[in-house]
């Protein structure tokens, strides 16, 4: 890693000044949480899957329309992002019943639901990330109607897109978390980007044909080959490091 100023450690990423103005370089760390902090660990190898993961999935949804802050891959571990001014609400998107929700309305884990079903939470730590409505959002000024709007909008498209492409390599896509931020163009014109990363640390992924678990849900519940989980996941996505000049291209459908 380059010397660079460091402006935020989470608790999977630290954000660093980047080269340019308006830049930022995310730089993906080993280290994995769960149950608001309760859990840690080290998941070795995961910041360079995740950063190769997210960069993939970023550029495939950029394809798609969505527009993100990825800019490029740096190196192993780290990705350069436009910076933004981070929504501070954290949209869930769920397919199948699967952890919270199995608990809040005691549902059988791995029961699809009527219709995706689209839930917000206050990105807080301190107040363990609480499930809220959009009453909360524009009440307490998170984010404006045309704001969620939006980020509505665009998770249900991101979603339709990352089943398909996830259904493609044998993976079902159980639900998944985003964060949007704002990014301000030359004429202070705003408008609502997907920010942050799209990795097995935020997505619940279970193989089509044995269930089985690919994503961070080995680690939360001690159920080990968490880092052979998520290199399953980039070798389908056809991007691990060893297949090399095949680095950037599409998945392979599975017969
Ligand atoms: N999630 C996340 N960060 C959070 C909370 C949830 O990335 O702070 C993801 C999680 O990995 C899952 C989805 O959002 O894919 C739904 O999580 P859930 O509400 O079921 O909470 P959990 O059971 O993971 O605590």
């Amino acid at each position: 890693m380059t010397r660079r100023r460091k402006i935020y450690e989470g608790k999977a990423k630290v954000l660093f000044k980047g080269p340019e103005p308006g830049t930022l370089v995310q730089y993906f760390k080993d280290d994995a949480t769960a149950f608001n902090n309760e859990k840690k660990g080290v998941i070795t190898g995961k910041g360079v899957l995740n950063n190769r993961i997210s960069e993939y999935l970023m550029l495939r949804l950029a394809e798609a329309g969505i527009p993100t802050h990825f800019v490029r891959r740096l190196n192993m571990r780290e990705q350069l992002v436009k910076e933004v001014e981070i929504v501070p609400v954290e949209v869930v998107v769920r397919n199948i019943a699967a952890g919270s929700i199995c608990k809040r309305f005691n549902i059988e884990e791995g029961t699809p639901l009527p219709r995706s079903i689209v839930e917000y939470y206050y990105k807080n730590d301190e107040l363990g990330d609480p499930l809220i409505s959009e009453e909360h959002i524009t009440a307490f000024g998170w984010a404006g109607p045309p704001e969620i709007d939006d980020m509505l909008s665009l998770s249900l498209r991101i979603n339709d897109f990352l089943s398909g492409l996830f259904l493609g390599i044998g993976l079902r896509l159980i639900d998944f978390k985003l964060e949007y931020g704002r990014l301000y163009d030359e004429n202070d014109q705003m408008r609502i980007v997907l920010a942050d990363e799209i990795t097995p640390d935020g997505c619940r992924l279970w193989d089509i044909e044995t269930n089985e678990k690919m994503d961070k849900d080995r680690f939360r519940r001690d159920m080990g080959g968490v880092a052979e989980a998520y290199q399953e996941v980039a070798r389908r996505l056809g991007i691990t490091p060893e297949s090399g000049q095949q680095d950037i291209k599409g998945p392979k459908t599975i017969q």
